[in-house]
């Protein structure tokens, strides 16, 4: 009856959150097995140096294959590792197979590893590190961390305390995603950061709106006096790469140059770079 339809309304809505939980607990227990079952693979994708035009840096980006669902996205399963805390585990693989694949790449090209606020919490990152490095070779100067500012937010002290202790060990460290966060500038002068990477969503924006112009060119300035260098993150086009070139970024990554690839057709794209080391896009 009319009374009951009120009711049914919510009982819908109660039902449809318990599906969504249902869903996003299945998908935690997948997780839970994804590592032992061989179901995650790194990809790659470049940074390049606007000035020069060659590939300086790659990233490496996690990719989730599930057995029945297929590819799922890190903005999906990300957060969910992080809540369990599997991402202590998984980044911990991450940072062992992205350091030996790095190791057979060229000298000049420094291998850009992210690390969770949760992960970078842990007691054993800098262990985890040291070993990395030493297990697959690759020279502490070509492995840069990539945190973002959410990292920034909790105790000051230990942050800071750990950031020294990585940077002792020579490797680099970057800010991800700059500006989408809790953003001050006085971090900049506070953490020991080589690289500020400005989010894809400054980017986006600077055809069109003044704002994001003004900020990008605040933030490669600042940057520049501090001797870090700028990435401008998400660039798709022609247009974008013209702008952040004349706002001063120092590198660049996105889609016009290239996607994040498998690790084989990494090295196809070196042996192109090599043979034409010029040529932009
Ligand atoms: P991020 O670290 O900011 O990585 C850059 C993201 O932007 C990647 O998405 C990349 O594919 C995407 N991207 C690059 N160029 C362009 C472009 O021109 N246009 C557009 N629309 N997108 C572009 P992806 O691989 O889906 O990763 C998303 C986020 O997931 C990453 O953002 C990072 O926060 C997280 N993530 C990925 N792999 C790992 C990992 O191994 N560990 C941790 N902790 N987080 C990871
Ligand atoms: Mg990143
Ligand atoms: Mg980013
Ligand atoms: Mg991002």
């Amino acid at each position: 009856g009319a009374k009951g339809s009120g009711r049914g309304t919510y009982r819908f809505f109660e039902e449809q959150m318990d599906a969504r939980m249902a869903a996003r607990h299945a998908l935690e227990l997948d997780l839970r097995k994804a590592l032992v079952n061989g179901e995650f693979e790194l990809q790659f994708q470049p940074l390049v140096n606007i000035e020069r035009g060659n590939i300086c840096a790659c990233e490496a980006l996690l990719r989730w294959t599930h057995p029945k669902r297929g590819t799922i996205n890190p903005d999906v399963f990300i957060p969910i590792a992080e809540e369990t805390g599997l991402i202590t585990r998984i980044g911990e693989w991450v940072i062992r197979t992205a350091c030996m694949e790095a190791a057979k790449w060229s000298s000049e090209v420094t291998l850009a590893v992210n690390i969770s606020p949760v992960q970078f919490r842990s007691q054993n990152l800098v262990q985890i590190v040291t070993h990395s490095l030493a297990a697959s070779g690759l020279p502490a100067e070509r492995l840069e961390i990539e945190i973002t500012e959410a990292i920034l937010l909790d105790q000051t002290e230990l942050t800071l305390e750990k950031l020294g202790q990585l940077k002792a060990l020579g490797i680099r460290i970057a800010m991800d995603d700059f500006g989408t966060g809790y953003s001050s500038l006085g971090y900049l002068q506070k953490f020991p950061f080589d690289k500020i990477k400005i989010d894809g969503s400054f980017i986006k924006g600077l055809s069109d709106q003044t704002e994001s112009t003004a900020i990008v060119r605040a933030v490669t300035g600042l940057a520049g006096s501090f001797r870090m260098t700028t990435t401008a993150e998400g660039v798709e086009t022609k247009e974008q790469l013209d702008i952040v070139k004349e706002l001063g970024c120092t590198e660049m990554q996105g889609f016009l140059f290239s996607k994040a690839c498998s690790a084989a057709d990494l090295a196809k794209l070196f042996k192109a770079q090599k043979k034409s080391p010029h040529t932009e896009s």
